[in-house]
Parts: structure tokens; sequence; C-alpha cells
């Protein structure tokens, strides 16, 4: 090991203006610099939103940090534990095992990380943007978006292609608004299939006025401005829940198919392990830049709760801060070794600036306020100016002039982002997959209820044919067969869906024989339908309600503290198939079968067991309101002799219950025809 080794973890703002000024001021000192990163390059965050808008290439917002830092060894590796009693960090090889360093000085400079979390149903159905790759996949959405809507004849799905919603009035997104608002205005001319009206791009923010790190007046005119370019602004505004049709706040709904979530950070997983003083997960540090208590550790950047000298107050999470705090770090590691005293960290803010969109942005810098084109310019500049590479600073000016002269390009490279598994949120009326659709995907339910609707021409809002519960899948049929969808889906209570890509479901299922079986039994059963064989049968159907079949529910109701003892004496004493099991005696909690009793009983179950553990959990169930074709869906698709009926589905309330023989019987007796055995038992 040489005299000092300095680990640097984190290739960020921070990280490399520290690596920079080490290299320049060691150089030729028996010193190592290595500087560990999880990607091989320095992201331009602020540059982010412009190539979200098509305003630069995605590459020229990254710098390669081994042609940024040809003096500082750079290891594109993830550092996984950071020992600091004993001088050592963890990594993960290239080969995926631990590998370990010493060090003579490390500085954490990780920065923090998304976390779409923060609402409900965001992380399912919004787009991020901290990383090159998050604005690649968000800008290809949004063209794509465009030529959808293009395409689409129905008005309605097409202002929905159309609406963008952007959360939160912090820079990136008021730039990020401003951005995706240009794209798609600015290409209008280029599809003549959609007309500005259906453009929507709304900005929703939790304060009363965006920006907060501006003063007022700049704010008001950054909301004018963006107002007159078509950006819809919600003001005061909480995003309480997402879903894969738009954003609900509090009494209202923004509909939308693109959900940009610029709010929400949490620490880095190295930072979160550290047992060292944190605030908010910050790592506390001591005035300069040393962790608490610690000799030769070091944190800057978002991920360091470092206060200001200048104003006695936390350094703010931006990228000027960090920078600052990465060169003075390096300052007083040198001083350190030199056995020099070490300086607090003080700085005094430039100026803030920010894009607005429309060749305009609002600026305050050294004390003066600029707005509009004169701000623009300058913020142009600035970031031109602090690109940290010639290269990218020559490559930006020249996209920035080209788009004086020419449009925004709209080629997008298709990535192949639905072939994979995903987990999704819906809420109830959300479409999950629409009648006509092509075959995308395949759907297991993990939680909740959807209905599939089928259009017609005799119905063509849709009619529910059925409806399918936990542990049920779909869209296997169009997969399959390649054919366009042929029923929508929709939730019916919120419902958590995991979603497997085209190829993944194709290799599963080619492979495992049990799947592949329980595919071609669920086609079989849903496409050659005893009902649709009997077209007469099936409009008697529709002359029924399902009141004229619900039963009582069979008593007595079973609570949740009763035991396996307790249900066998109920079975014994009352003449019933199913008992169902309550805990206030109002809401069907679960159902006990004389299959789950016997199950339960030859599983050597002790007598004391509650009746919690061998019942069947949220069995499936229909409504009061339903019509009796879903019911003989449901008893068809679930392979069931009798259904549950409940008031509503968020209430589940026990209305009682119905059964297939019985209903089967009553309807072909209406039609005429002889009964057969019934599909269901
Ligand atoms: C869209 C957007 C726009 C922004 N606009 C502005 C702006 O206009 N002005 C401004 O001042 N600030 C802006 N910011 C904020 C600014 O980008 C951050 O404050 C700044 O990047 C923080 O620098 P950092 O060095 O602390 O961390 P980062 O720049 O986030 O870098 C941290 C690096 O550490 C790496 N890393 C993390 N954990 C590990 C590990 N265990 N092992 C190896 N590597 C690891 C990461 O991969 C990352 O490369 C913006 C941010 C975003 C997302």
């Amino acid at each position: 090991m040489p005299q000092q080794r300095i680990v640097i973890i984190g290739g960020g703002f921070g990280g490399v203006k520290c690596a920079q000024v080490l290299s320049s001021r060691l150089r030729g000192a028996d010193a190592e610099l290595i500087l560990f990163n999880k990607e091989n390059h320095l992201v331009f965050s602020p540059l982010l939103a412009d190539a979200v808008g098509s305003s630069l290439n995605l590459l020229d917002v990254i710098v390669p940090l081994r042609q940024l830092l040809p003096r500082v060894q750079c290891r594109t590796e993830e550092v996984v534990n950071i020992d600091l009693a004993g001088s050592r960090i963890e990594f993960e090889g290239h080969d995926g095992q631990s590998r370990f360093l010493d060090y003579s000085h490390v500085v954490i400079a990780c920065g923090n990380i998304s976390n779409l979390n923060v609402v409900p149903g965001m992380a399912d159905h919004a787009f991020p943007l901290k990383t090159v790759g998050d604005a690649a996949v968000l800008r290809t959405h949004v063209i794509e978006q465009m030529e959808k809507a293009e395409v689409c004849d129905d008005p309605e799905r097409r202002r929905w292609y159309l609406s963008f919603i952007v959360v939160g009035g912090g820079y990136s997104g008021v730039e990020t608004a401003g951005e995706i608002n240009d794209l798609v205005r600015s290409s209008l001319r280029f599809y003549s299939n959609i007309h500005e009206d259906d453009v929507r791009v709304t900005l929703i923010h939790s304060r009363d006025q965006l920006l907060p790190e501006i003063s007022p007046p700049l704010r008001e005119f950054a909301r004018k401005k963006m107002e007159k370019a078509g950006v819809t602004m919600k003001l005061n505004a909480r995003v309480q829940l997402a879903t894969g049709d738009g954003v609900g706040l509090a009494g209202d709904f923004v509909k939308g198919g693109t959900i940009v979530c610029t709010i929400g950070s949490t620490i880095a997983p190295v930072v979160a392990r550290l047992d060292t003083p944190k605030e908010k997960g910050r790592l506390l540090t001591e005035p300069d830049m040393r962790l608490r208590g610690r000799v030769n550790a070091w944190a800057i950047g978002d991920c360091a709760c470092i206060i200001n000298a200048h104003d006695g107050q936390p350094s703010p999470p931006t990228g000027q801060f960090a920078e600052r705090q990465g060169r003075q770090c390096a300052n007083n590691i040198i001083g350190t070794i030199a056995g020099e005293p070490t300086r607090p960290f003080r700085f005094k803010v430039l100026g803030q600036l920010c894009s607005i969109g429309g060749h305009s942005a609002v600026a305050e810098m050294f004390g003066f306020k600029l707005s509009g084109f004169w701000a623009w310019f300058t913020w142009r500049g600035v970031y031109l100016f602090k690109l940290p590479s010639w290269s990218r600073r020559i490559q930006v000016g020249f996209d920035w002039a080209w788009l004086l002269v020419f449009p925004r390009d709209l080629s997008c490279i298709k990535t192949d982002v639905t072939d994979r598994v995903t987990h999704a949120h819906y809420e109830p009326g959300d479409y999950i997959i629409r009648q006509g659709e092509p075959p995308m995907s395949f759907y297991v339910i993990e939680q909740g209820e959807v209905e599939i609707v089928r259009s017609s021409p005799q119905k063509p809002e849709g009619e529910i044919i059925a409806v399918l519960g936990a542990g049920n899948f779909f869209g296997e049929n169009a997969l399959l067969s390649n054919q366009p969808r042929i029923a929508s889906v929709r939730a019916r209570t919120p419902a958590e869906i995991v979603i497997l890509g085209r190829h993944v479901f194709t290799s599963i299922s080619d492979t495992l024989a049990p799947l592949k079986q329980a595919l071609m039994q669920a086609i079989s059963r849903r496409s050659a339908s005893f009902w649709e064989e009997r077209p007469e049968a099936m409009e008697t159907l529709r002359h029924f309600t399902l009141a004229d079949f619900i039963e009582p529910p069979p008593q007595p109701l079973l609570r949740s503290t009763d035991t396996l003892r307790d249900v066998t004496q109920v079975f014994a004493d009352h003449n019933a198939d199913f008992f169902y099991v309550s805990g206030d005696g109002l809401r069907l909690d679960g159902i006990v079968t004389l299959t789950d009793l016997l199950r339960a009983q030859g599983g050597g179950r002790h007598g004391t067991t509650p009746v919690t553990e061998f019942m069947t959990r949220n069995p499936a169930t229909i409504t009061q309101t339903d019509s009796v074709l879903i019911a003989a869906s449901a008893f068809r698709e679930h392979g069931l002799k009798f259904l549950p009926v409940v008031t509503d589905q968020s209430s589940r309330r026990i209305a009682g219950f119905i059964r297939a023989r019985k209903l089967m019987a009553s309807v072909l007796q209406l039609a005429g025809t002889r009964p057969p055995v019934p599909g269901p038992s």
C-alpha cells in the first residue's frame, strides 16, 4: 500500500471535484487515488430535463470518468460496506464476489437515490428522473405517446395519451414540465391527427408557489409564463395516489398517460448501513466535513448533513454545494496529511437559475434578478461553462445552436421495457388492458379483483362478463394466439397485479409443464364457455336478477376466535356445506368448507388451532348489484358450487350466497333446454 491511499465513493459532482483537486495537488506524492462509482460516468443532472425534451443528445449530459480523471484509478464497482473502525471498504467485484480494500482516508460522496414509494402507486406508474437511463426511457415514452395519439381514433384516449403530469414544483419538476411542453407543442406540425387542444401538461406542487428557493416576483413570473405556454398549474395540491390512469389529489383526479415524479429521495444503501450519527438519514459531519468522531472518514454532497459556516444552516442538496464541498474536502485532506489545521465549510451561494421552457428562465445572480430570454441565455452560458470537459462544452453548444435552426429530433430508440416482470397497483375503474390492443403481457392478480368487460355492436359501452380474484390470471389467450385482446380488463377493487412481459411469459410457459397445463385449461374454460355455446340460455340469463337467487348466509357465522374444535362442532350440528367467518359479524373475512375442515384435521392440527389458520381467506365473491351473467362466469372460472354475495366490494358486508345448481336449473328451465350436468360442479 502506498503511503496514502485515498478512496472516494461516488463519482457525482462532489466526488469528481474532490478527485480533481486531490489529483492535481498530490501529483508526484506517494499517494494512490481510487474513485468507485456504480456507473462509468458523471451525470450532469441540471441538463437531464433538456435530454428528455430532445434539446440535447443523451450522451451530452454524461461525461466518462476515466477520461475526466486521467490520474485517478476509476473503478466501476459498487461499494457495499464501509468499516470505519478498521479503515477498510467492501465492494462487489466484477464476478459478484466481495472484495476488500484498506484506505488511509475515505470520502463518502454517494449522493442519494430516487424514492418513488413516497406516494402509493407512484413506484409502479411514474417515471423518475435521476439517471441518464431515466431520461432516455422518459424521452422515448413521451415520443411514443405522441405516435400512439396520432393513430388513435378515440378522441378521449388520444387526449389521455397526450396528457403529461409532472409531480413536484422544484427545479427539476419545473424544467421537466417546461421541456416536455416545448417538445410536444413544437412538434405538433409533424402530427396531422393531433390538435393543440389535445395536449395537456400539468405541473402539480404541494405548496402555494413554485420554486421555493427563488424570490417571489420570479416565482410569479415563472408560473405566469409557463401557464401562457400551455402548462396547467395545480398548486397547493398534494398527490395522494398514482394509478395507470393518472394521479389522485384530495377531491380531484388528474388523468394522464405519463406521470413524472421529481419528488422523493432516500439515502444510498451503503450510507443507510453505516452506524454513525445521522440527520434524516444524511451523515452528520464536523464543520470540516469529517464524519462525527472520525479522523480519516469524510462525507460530502447530498448524502451529508454539513453546516455551512457562512449562515449556520445545513447545506442544501444541490450540485453547487456538492462541488464546493468536494473542493474543500480535498484541501482539508491534504492539510491533514501535512499536519496542518483544517477549515470549516463556508460557502456563499452564487445564484439560482431555472429554465422554464419557451426560451425563458428565471435567474438570481450576485443580487441581480433576471427573467425571460436573457435569463435563459445566462442559464445556458453558465451551464455550458460548468460542464466539466471541453469536448462536452463544444458538443452541448453545438446541439443548442442546432435547435435555433432545426426542429427537435423525434426519433426514439425502442427499448424492450415491457419484456420483464413488474408489479403494478390499480385503483377501481383503472383499465389494465383494453379491448383491441395488441397482446404484450400476461397478468397475475396478487390482491383484489378485476372485471372483464366486452364491448359489442349491441353494447358498445361494454358489458361485464366475468370477475377474477386473487390468484387468478388473464391475458394468456391473446398472447398464445397472437390476436388482439377480445375484452378489456379493469380493476374492480384496489388491485395488485404482477405483469410478465411476452418473452418471459413464453419461455416460462414453454418450460414449466404445470403452468402450461393450467393455461390450456383456462383457455378451454374461457373460450368454449357453456353459455356461449347456448346463446338462448345466455339470453335467458339477462332476464334474471341476482336477487332471484340469493339465499341467506348459512348460520351460525363463525368468529375469528373460533378453534378447529368449535368449527367441527358447528359442522356436526348444522346441515350446511360451508360457513362464513366474520370478526365483527358483518364483514366476510373467510370461508370454511367441509374440504377445508377435513384438510385441517388430516394435517394433524391441534383442536385449539384458530379458524383463521385453515379458512379460505378473501374468497371470490360477487356483489348484490352484479348481473347473473357475472355470477355464471364466476362459477365456471373458479369451479365453484356456491358463491358468496356481499353488499359491495369495499365493505364486503355479507349479503348471502347463491348456488350454481339453482341458477343453472332455473335458467335452463326457462330457456326450455334439457338440463345437462352443470359445469361448475
Ligand atoms: C433532474 C435534476 C436536476 C437538478 N438540477 C440542479 C440544478 O439545476 N442545480 C443544482 O445545483 N443541483 C441540481 N440538482 C441536484 C444535483 O444534481 C445534486 O445535488 C448533485 O448531483 C449531488 O452531488 P453528489 O456528488 O452528492 O451526488 P451525485 O451527483 O448524485 O453522485 C453520487 C454518485 O455516487 C454513486 N454511488 C452511490 N452509491 C455508490 C456505491 N455504494 N458505490 C459506488 N458508487 C456509488 C452514484 O452512482 C452516483 O454516480 C438536480 C438534480 C436532478 C436529479
